[in-house]
């Protein structure tokens, strides 16, 4: 190790960075993470999909008792909302994940370097007022909140805020107003609808959850409509002012247009992420960002400089932990002088509404665009298990390409589509075909009996519908 403090030295703790440090060490690597945060995990363990799900989770329940889909099998009860204690137990999975990560640095006998790092050259850095040399640097610093002009949050006067203040939201607004309908609105704005919310949800685009294919979207709007969610597709929101205890909006058609105005107890604004590379001196490491902020990397992750690497949000993909978490495991192996691969086809995403809503792969109409597809769609109405739990709403799509019948991608809306996905993600990345998953016998009565429904109907022969 000469005059090197370290083999690898992470730039970041959250679930690229950790996991990148803790594959690290136990390949044998001496290692260190650098971060600020007062507890590890970064942005999904402290402030999103952990917090969100936990929200998620509890309101659920409340909404299941609130909406009568609990009268349906029987228990009558009538809610009475704690929303303290509802925070405290989101208070507590973040407190024993995070913590869990702290004992798994010291079991695995990574350093943490509590402070941020800049670079002070291509292999050194500087954390809390100390430099550090390592042989390899990964930079794994995510992704912060995209601003909007003319929107300031402000997370502690509970008004405007971003995700993190609307996971934290001390009472229930009566009416909150969500710019952009992608995954942070629809998710927090379903945690506030079930809690008794109206929600008004305001989107640029003609549809909600760019991204995925055209029927999840469009079907997807239909049951958040049912659900009480109001939408203003193809509208932007073109300035906020706080008045008092109240936002009022300006709104404006997207492609131009009178505006209009509409007041809000709450503003959440998540219109997207972008990478965050602030305070860490690139510069100083011969590194720059491309035109979206993003670092670029090599298949194995290494950087334009050789012995700096970087993984999960702050270089190109899909912003999703599972993705960070695989990177950095191969990017550690690619270090130690293995071959981690990370098959950037294969990266399910899941939006945990009810119902919850998944995808991997290609969407329809991008199938379409490489070449012939042939499709096949089972409604969850036909599938036994959703029908007796009273969850008829969703269907799963599977797209195939229509000559070799190899499956280019999966979508489902359903209540467990988060779970469901992954048998689609391993038989993409095994290469399947429609037929080889219409012939896997799937146990009965389960949700992803769907999943071989719809393979079966991609040459057209589906049973139960
Ligand atoms: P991050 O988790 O952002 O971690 C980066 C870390 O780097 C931070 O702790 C930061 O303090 C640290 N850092 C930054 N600069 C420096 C520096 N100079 N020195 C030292 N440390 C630094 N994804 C999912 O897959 N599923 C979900 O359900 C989900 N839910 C989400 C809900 C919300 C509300 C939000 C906001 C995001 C959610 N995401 C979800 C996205 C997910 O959180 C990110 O994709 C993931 O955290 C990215 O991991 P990362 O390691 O790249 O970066
Ligand atoms: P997003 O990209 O999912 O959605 C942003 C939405 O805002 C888009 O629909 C976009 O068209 C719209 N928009 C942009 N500018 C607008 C404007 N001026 N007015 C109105 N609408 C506007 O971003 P997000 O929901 O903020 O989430 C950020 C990231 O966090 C995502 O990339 C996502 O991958 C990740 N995340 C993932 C999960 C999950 O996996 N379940 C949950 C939360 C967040």
């Amino acid at each position: 190790m000469a005059d090197y403090d370290y083999d690898v030295l992470v730039i970041g703790a959250g679930p690229g960075g950790y996991v990148a440090a803790i594959r690290a060490a136990q390949l044998g690597l001496k290692t260190a993470c650098a971060d600020g945060r007062a507890t590890l995990g970064g942005t999904c363990l402290n402030v999103g999909c952990i917090p969100s799900k936990a929200m998620l989770h509890a309101s659920e329940y409340y909404d299941a008792a609130a909406n009568g889909a609990m009268a349906k099998m029987g228990i009558d009860v009538t809610p009475k909302l704690n929303l303290p204690a509802m925070h405290a137990q989101r208070i507590d999975a973040v407190k024993g994940l995070t913590g869990g990560i702290e004992f798994l640095f010291k079991k695995n006998k990574v350093d943490w370097l509590k402070g941020y790092a800049a670079f002070t050259g291509k292999d050194s850095v500087e954390v809390a007022g100390k430099t550090y040399r390592a042989k390899n640097i990964i930079i794994a610093t995510g992704s912060s909140v995209t601003p909007l002009p003319g929107v300031d949050v402000d997370n502690d006067k509970q008004i405007i805020v971003d995700s993190t203040g609307a996971l934290e939201l001390a009472k229930v607004p009566g009416h909150m107003v969500v710019i952009g309908g992608g995954v942070i609105g629809l998710e927090l704005g379903s945690v506030w609808r079930r809690l008794g919310t109206k929600v008004t949800c305001v989107e640029f685009l003609d549809q909600i959850l760019p991204g995925m294919d055209a029927d999840v979207r469009k079907d997807a709007n239909r049951i958040f409509k049912k659900q009480g969610i109001e939408f203003k597709l193809k509208t932007k929101v073109t300035g906020a002012v706080v008045k008092g205890k109240k936002a009022v909006l300006t709104l404006e058609p997207a492609a131009g247009g009178e505006a209009e105005t509409l007041e809000a107890d709450v503003v959440l604004v998540s219109i997207g992420r972008r990478p965050h590379t602030d305070g860490l001196a690139l510069d100083k490491a011969g590194l720059a960002v491309n035109a979206r902020g993003q670092i670029e990397t090599d298949h194995d992750f290494s950087t334009q400089v050789p012995g700096i690497w970087a993984i999960g949000d702050v270089i190109p993909g899909p912003m999703l932990a599972h993705k960070a978490e695989d990177e950095g495991i191969a990017c550690a192996e690619n270090i130690a002088g293995q071959t981690g691969i990370v098959n950037h086809d294969v990266i399910p995403s899941v939006v945990y509404t009810w119902p919850e809503i998944a995808g991997v792969g290609l969407t329809e109409e991008q199938a379409k665009e490489k070449g012939e597809v042939k499709v096949g769609k089972f409604p969850m109405a036909g599938n036994s298990r959703a029908k007796t739990n009273h969850e008829p709403d969703g269907f799963v799509k599977i797209i195939a390409d229509a000559k070799t019948d190899r499956v280019l991608g999966v979508w489902c809306i359903a209540s467990v589509a988060g779970t469901m996905i992954a048998q689609a993600a391993q038989a993409m990345e095994f290469g399947a075909t429609s037929e080889d998953i219409a012939y896997t016998c799937h146990a009965h009565p389960t949700h992803s009996e769907a999943i071989k429904e719809a393979a079966m109907a991609v040459t057209g022969k589906p049973i139960h519908v």
